[in-house]
């Protein structure tokens, strides 16, 4: 029906909803199936036709779409009782799934909504909803992502999470890759996607715990979550630009996006609000004095400050520096875009405390 519906919307040019429930409804009688159904086929093919016209205005050239595998939605009708999920079958019949142990214990839950579900061969998906308020901070957490490393914190505690583990994993696939001698591209594509799924799930599970970590900690201090905003970093690693392939594929198989994106969705989940800053010297100014630091080569990750005369870890300089740019934006909303980090939060440097992420615990 969706396929049906795709084509119908192809030829006369229409992907609004309304335009296309008010003309082509009625060619939808052909099947023997509820309304509700016929409904939620014509959004999913106006959905599919509204993503083709947006890529066709950025200049690409998609392929048109075409659903091959079975799938049944509804966000119309259906019945959660306890442990069943009714869904309507026509003529005021149902047809019950049972639900599993986790899933009925999810929805206990009474501030849960469940919206839609999506039944597809081997699976059934169930959307839920949650009504969220926002907490109220009164600190910020600022995160600097490295290829080795997350550091989060504020300039009373800075947690490092180590990761030297990831990029193993990266480098571990993209090794296997290349022992493949094989030149016949339909086994190469097969082996490669599984390979590359595989490693994709890898680094999930591996900053999963990180991020939960993170927003666990930023819900207990009711801190609100500050990144810098280090899209189009990949820029900077491309052919061409006097790197050797080894370093290359060492910064693009980091998963800076990755971590970013489950701390987004995990803190909306519990209410905590997440902000982006400009990266623009957040590792170069001294947090405390606000000063210029100076690299030195016989110190691994370290800057001098002349000022204060001391070594400072550069990622915990970086995260106080980030959290501390969002602070200020709290409290002088009109001038100071970051120029001048001059901290003055206390002239002590935070706790520092390092987590071998690898050995980390999942919490419940
Ligand atoms: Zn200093």
């Amino acid at each position: 029906m969706v396929n049906h519906c795709i084509q119908l919307g192809l030829e006369k040019n229409v992907t609004t909803l309304r335009k296309f429930s008010s003309l082509f409804y009625h060619k939808l009688d052909c099947y023997q199936i509820q309304s509700y159904y016929k409904l939620n086929a014509i959004s999913q093919a106006c959905g599919r036709l509204a993503q083709v016209k947006r890529s066709v205005k950025e200049g690409k050239t998609p392929r048109l779409p075409y659903i091959q595998k079975p799938y049944l939605v509804s966000c119309y009708g259906f019945k959660i009782n306890g442990m069943l999920l009714s869904i309507p079958a026509g003529n005021r019949r149902y047809i019950n799934i049972i639900l599993n142990h986790h899933t009925q214990q999810i929805l206990q839950d009474s501030s849960l909504r469940v919206k839609s579900f999506v039944i597809t061969p081997s699976s059934i998906s169930l959307c839920i909803q949650k009504e969220v308020e926002q907490i109220k901070c009164d600190n910020t957490t600022g995160i600097d992502r490295n290829l080795r490393n997350v550091t989060a914190g504020n300039h009373e505690k800075v947690i490092i999470y180590d990761m030297k583990d990831l990029p193993k994993i990266v480098h571990r696939s993209r090794k296997i890759i290349s022992t493949f001698k094989r030149n016949d591209h339909r086994i190469r594509q097969k082996i490669y996607s599984k390979l590359g799924s595989r490693r994709a799930r890898r680094v999930k599970q591996f900053l999963n715990r990180i991020s939960k970590e993170i927003v666990r900690k930023a819900n207990e201090s009711r801190s609100m979550i500050v990144f810098e905003d280090i899209k189009g970093i990949r820029k900077l690693y491309r052919k061409g630009n006097y790197q050797g392939r080894k370093y290359r594929a060492m910064m693009n198989g980091w998963p800076f996006y990755e971590l970013q994106r489950q701390v987004q969705y995990k803190s909306a989940w519990v209410g905590i609000p997440v902000r982006f800053v400009s990266p623009v010297r957040t590792s170069i100014l001294c947090p405390i004095c606000g000063s210029r630091t100076q690299e030195d080569r016989y110190q691994h990750r370290k800057l001098w400050c002349g000022s204060c005369k001391r070594y400072m870890d550069r990622d915990v300089i970086a995260a106080m520096n980030i959290s501390y740019k969002w602070l200020q934006r709290f409290c002088n909303p009109s001038g100071l875009t970051g120029e001048a980090m001059k901290g003055n939060l206390g002239n002590a440097m935070p706790v520092i405390l390092r987590v071998d992420a690898s050995k980390m615990q999942t919490h419940r």
